[in-house]
């Protein structure tokens, strides 16, 4: 039987729908990481001492530094944890939770950004240390896009929506936080606890599930 224009219509529709379920996003996997700020590296390295990139992030702007620090508190440490640039406002070190338990740290699941009332810790380089009072975040799950793969993706920026990985071992993950910025690049941050969770490897991907 022939479709008339409406039905065609309607299938476009469903289409545009149901497009966000097979479009492919890559995932990345954070592992445990510490963002400075410029006041904190001058005590960690000295005065005016500039980070050096090791390499390039896959957020445009964003790179691995070869310093290293060690995290310490009462209960355990964590020797030769990265440091991610470029110094940020606020200093922010990002835990599993894995990590946290290990150390005994009381890390709230949060935003990247928002660390008003997260964990305290100590920060120690081979110069120096820092006792920071708040900062220790587990990063909550979430998707970087621009505002176009936005669009094509049907979300907005704070949206909280679910994810399929893919893979041997599939898991649907809730409440991935959207940022949307023209200066990211399109992909789902997990951490290492999440990233184990779905058995990821390099080149695994994930679409939207409505
Ligand atoms: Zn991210």
């Amino acid at each position: 039987m022939a479709r008339n224009i409406n039905d065609l219509d309607i299938l476009t529709e469903e289409v545009l729908i149901r497009l966000p379920r097979f479009l492919k996003i890559p995932v990345e996997a954070s592992g445990r990481h510490v963002h400075l700020k410029r006041e904190h590296v001058d005590l960690l390295f000295g005065k005016g001492y500039e980070l050096t990139p090791r390499r390039d992030l896959s957020q445009p702007g964003q790179y691995l530094c070869e310093e290293r620090l060690t995290l310490k508190t009462d209960k355990g440490i964590l020797r030769n944890v990265a440091i991610l640039g470029p110094v940020r406002k606020d200093t922010q070190v990002e835990l599993s939770l894995t990590d946290a338990m290990s150390i005994g740290v009381d890390a709230p699941v949060k935003e990247s950004g928002d660390i008003k009332g997260s964990a305290s810790i100590t920060i120690i380089s081979d110069l120096g240390e820092v006792n920071i009072r708040e900062g220790v975040i587990v990063a909550m799950r979430h998707l970087h896009t621009t505002p176009k793969d936005a669009v094509l993706l049907s979300v907005k920026d704070q949206d909280l929506i679910s994810i399929r990985i893919d893979g041997l071992r599939p898991v649907i993950f809730e409440d991935v936080l959207v940022r949307v910025n023209e200066k990211y690049s399109t992909a789902v941050h997990i951490d290492y606890d999440e990233a184990n969770a779905c058995g990821y490897i390099p080149g695994t991907t994930a679409s939207i599930v409505k």
